[in-house]
């Protein structure tokens, strides 16, 4: 009997594992956010055509890598962000899969461009579907500069399937303003075809809600705040006169990361009761940091999932937060405690 089975190639493997990693324009651009954040970037920039669809560029003035770390971070499992097992525990980075740029590299054009302070010259990279096609020293600035184009040119009915660029590029501007509002104190831009879309100075929560969300949101903002020994709570919800038809101004940060938790969404709500008209979603923009080690963040490759060891108390807290804050600020109804 003759054996048949056999490891994959790694650009084969690279090519599967991009399915998870990579389904939009917008999935290159949250990873790409997330490693200039990494890298300690002050200024990040993202530049865009045709809704992704042509060029998905971030430039950043973050650490930069080494020459050999400038090739290295193409391959799979290759990440400067963990080394144990045990790491996991103690995450204080978005990264730690290592997976994002190798995915990418595999169905895309990548142009890498990076330096490192101390370093005269950098590195400049280009690499098209998992194949090296050139490597030269070069004179750059300090940070790195990713180019994606040609996105899914080899799974062409991944290419196929994305939607119009209306569609693609309220996913990017989503994941943009989910990394923005994450990271107040970094500078943000954001340009498509040619025009500023973004510009978000580094500031404070307050500033950058208001900054990312333009219009009347300052007058709609209620302070949050909440420290107890498993979770600490910070930021902004609506007043409910502001309450809007759709869930567009809903956040939760956890640990610097947007979250979608259906289970704290309900705590708002719960704290909300009596207060909405029917239907109506309340804004917020809550911050919490808990100790990395009572979450688990490991449950999907996009990360926007997370498991927390006492969801229930974690509920609790949230939804009296919420409450007194917005019995504070007056916008509770009067109720008749002296007859
Ligand atoms: P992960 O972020 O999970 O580590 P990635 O594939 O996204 O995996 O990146 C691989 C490695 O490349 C990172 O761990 C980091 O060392 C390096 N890297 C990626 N992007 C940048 C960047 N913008 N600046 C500096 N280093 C980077
Ligand atoms: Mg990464």
């Amino acid at each position: 009997m003759s054996s048949i089975i056999q490891l994959l190639p790694d650009h084969v493997a690279n090519q599967i594992a991009a399915g998870e990693v990579v389904q939009r324009p917008a999935s290159v651009v949250k990873e790409l956010l997330e490693n200039a954040v990494d890298a300690k970037a002050t200024d990040i920039k993202l530049i865009i055509k045709d809704a992704g669809k042509s060029l998905v560029q971030v430039i950043d003035n973050g650490i930069g890598m080494s020459v050999t770390d400038a090739r290295l971070c193409f391959e799979r499992h290759a990440t400067s962000k963990i080394r144990h097992a045990e790491d996991l525990f103690s995450l204080h980075t978005k990264g730690f899969r290592g997976e994002a740029l190798a995915s990418i590299a595999a169905i895309a054009h990548v142009e890498q461009k990076t330096k490192q302070e101390q370093e005269e010259l950098g590195t400049h990279i280009v690499i098209e579907g998992s194949k090296f096609i050139s490597q030269e020293p070069a004179v750059l600035p300090k940070g790195t500069s990713f180019s994606v184009k040609n996105l899914f040119f080899n799974i062409p009915a991944r290419r196929n399937f994305l939607k119009s660029e209306t569609v693609e590029l309220r996913h990017i501007i989503d994941e943009f303003q989910r990394v923005a509002l994450a990271h107040p104190n970094i500078y943000f831009t954001m340009y498509h075809n040619g025009s500023e879309v973004f510009n978000l100075p580094n500031s404070n929560f307050r500033q950058r809600i208001v900054n990312v969300f333009a219009g009347k949101m300052n007058e709609k903002l209620v302070p949050v705040k909440e420290e107890t020994e498993i979770v600490h709570i910070q930021g902004f919800i609506g007043k409910p006169e502001f309450a809007k038809k759709n869930r567009g101004e809903q956040f939760f940060f956890v640990n610097d990361r947007f979250i979608k938790s259906g289970y704290l969404h309900h705590a708002i709500m719960a704290a909300y009761e009596g207060l909405l008209k029917d239907g109506a979603q309340p804004s917020y923009f809550l911050y919490l940091n808990v100790p990395p080690n009572t979450i688990d963040i490991n449950i999907h490759p996009t990360k926007t999932e997370i498991k927390f060891d006492d969801e229930h108390a974690l509920y609790a807290i949230l939804r009296s937060a919420v409450k007194h804050s917005l019995g504070q600020f007056n916008v509770a109804p009067v109720l008749d405690f002296d007859r």
